[in-house]
């Protein structure tokens, strides 16, 4: 069977991206993507019109979401819900309570940034982000660049905003639990984003994705565009192992701030079985 260009991980404004939903469907058309899934951070604003576009264009679309939970010490862990009915009211009102947080968390993380010397972070980040419930980091590290305190924005994560650096906050997320039931309970397939990027030992990493799939998660990501290429063997492994649905996800948020581009990814490793082929 000829593998087929899936990209199951992307962003658009409605959170942290550059493009709109529709603009992202058309950009992904370009590169040759056959079938795409929006999954911006606890949101669901974009998938109407994201799956408006597809349809005119003929690209097979998926409604997604990337989910922020709390996971053991003081991690932040990001589940992918492929699939999901978007007017499910459980996940809504989930969503709409982590939102709900992300206002309070910019106003502290704005605070830090004062201390080290970068002013006026809170207004800069919702210039960008445009809505106070959706201020993330990525808002935060444009203004951080827009003030010639970093050259691009993959750099200002190695000096602030990272656990361990001025402007880190931590925050409760969702617990794991919740973000299964609500992806679950709303039809979709969960899936663990960019595994290789969480700062957990091998244990620790085992520990979650045992939780996950006991709690009903089905998938990782095992190619992604924000980890590294010889991490791929390693995932690949993983998910043969705990009986893991692969998926291939560019998690692109926009031109020039993404490592890869919509549907840019190099094929599945053999003997996986495509997330895709489940949706
Ligand atoms: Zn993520
Ligand atoms: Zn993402």
């Amino acid at each position: 069977m000829k593998p087929i260009n899936a990209d199951l991980h992307c962003h658009s404004t409605v959170s942290d991206g550059l493009l709109a939903p529709a603009e992202l469907i058309q950009r992904a058309h370009a590169n040759g993507v056959e079938l795409l899934a929006l999954t911006d951070h606890d949101e669901l604003g974009g998938l109407a019109e994201a799956r408006a576009a597809a349809d005119e264009v003929g690209l097979r679309f998926v409604d997604g979401v990337e989910v922020s939970i709390s996971w053991g010490d003081d991690q932040t862990v990001h589940i992918v819900g492929l699939g999901i009915d978007p007017a499910n009211p459980v996940l809504g009102d989930g969503l709409r309570q982590i939102r709900s947080g992300r206002d309070a968390r910019a106003g502290l993380m704005a605070a830090e940034l004062d201390k080290v010397g970068i002013h006026g972070a809170y207004e800069g980040a919702l210039r960008y982000a445009g809505n106070p419930a959706l201020v993330s980091r990525a808002h935060f590290a444009r203004y951080i660049v827009e003030r010639g305190h970093a050259k691009d924005t993959k750099s200002v994560f190695d000096h602030w905003l990272a656990k361990g650096k001025p402007g880190y906050v931590s925050h409760a997320w969702a617990t794991l639990d919740d973000a299964l039931g609500w992806i679950v309970g709303a039809g979709g397939i969960a899936v663990i984003a960019h595994p290789g990027r969480y700062r957990l030992s091998r244990t620790e990493r085992r520990e979650l994705f045992g939780a996950f799939k006991d709690l009903g998660g089905r998938g990782i990501e095992v190619l992604s565009g924000s980890q590294k290429d010889d991490e791929v063997s390693e995932f690949a492994r993983i998910a043969r192992e705990f009986g893991f649905l692969a998926s291939r996800a560019s998690d692109f948020h926009g031109p020039g701030e993404s490592w890869i581009d919509l549907g840019r990814l190099p094929n599945l490793p053999e003997g996986l079985i495509p997330v895709w082929s489940q949706l």
